[in-house]
């Protein structure tokens, strides 16, 4: 039996998302799809907001990036900077037992 790639389940390949701050191309389920509502960028946790969406690794880390690279601006096609501090709030918030 020959192996296919670690991210296809079974005959279905799963849809793959590129994170918009690391780059890496995984299973869209492991990422959180982000949307830009009125120059916010707001995560959509349930994956029913219209619009353009982006996708990213749920961490601050992916987040950081993204923004040094200006990525949100290229995914959301946005003219000026996008406020990100709510995005940030949620995912420091999942990440248990750190503030600061
Ligand atoms: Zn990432």
């Amino acid at each position: 039996m020959r192996r296919r790639g670690k991210l296809e389940y079974g005959y279905q390949a799963a849809p793959l998302r590129t994170c918009v701050g690391c780059r890496v191309r995984t299973v869209k389920s492991e990422l959180l799809r982000l949307v830009a509502v009125e120059g916010v960028i707001v995560p959509d946790l349930r994956g029913r907001l219209p619009g353009r969406g982006a996708s990213l690794h749920p961490s601050p880390r992916c987040l950081e990036l993204a923004e040094r690279r200006r990525a949100f601006s290229r995914a959301f096609r946005a003219e000026g900077s996008l406020d990100t501090s709510l995005l940030r709030a949620h995912l420091e918030g999942l990440t248990p037992g750190r503030s600061g």
